[in-house]
């Protein structure tokens, strides 16, 4: 994540604002935990309650709630979209990474999160996850919060 990770960009007055966020992926499939990123954003914003939408304006990169507590979850996860989308299988789509778009397209680009007290609301065991299934990359995230 860099310095200017939470800085809110395209600020007016009355306007939620939208952050402009960096993840940088280390390797081609990654599960990143940015709970504690998203949790700084939504402490740093003045809203005590309301929801927090969290958006990847990539193809081949998703955002997941699920498990933070067991690391080998995630190569669980790995492994079960690896057989439902193998890198080498023969597709349409011919550019290398068909693998990544059809993972992305399953978990999804987005999510809403709630918000109480200036805490995302998650359960005990759920943690916020950047998806990376063609880095490594330097890739964008979007976070809206809004009171309500
Ligand atoms: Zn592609």
């Amino acid at each position: 994540m860099s310095s200017e990770a939470t800085k809110p960009m395209g600020e007016r007055v009355g306007a939620a604002p939208l952050h402009a966020l960096h993840v940088e992926t280390r390797a081609r499939v990654e599960f990143k935990d940015i709970t504690g990123v998203i949790q700084k954003a939504v402490e740093e914003s003045a809203v005590a309650s309301g929801v927090c939408h969290v958006f990847v304006p990539h193809t081949t990169a998703a955002i997941l709630i699920n498990e933070n507590d067991d690391p080998a979850l995630q190569k669980d996860l790995d492994g079960f979209l690896k057989q439902l989308a193998p890198q080498d299988r023969e597709y349409l789509h011919s550019d290398g990474n068909c693998d990544a778009h059809l993972k992305a397209a399953l978990i999804g680009c987005s999510k809403f999160l709630l918000i109480e007290n200036r805490r995302l609301v998650l359960g005990r065991w759920q943690g916020i996850y950047f998806c990376e299934f063609d880095g490594p990359r330097r890739r964008d995230l979007r976070l809206k919060i809004i009171a309500g």
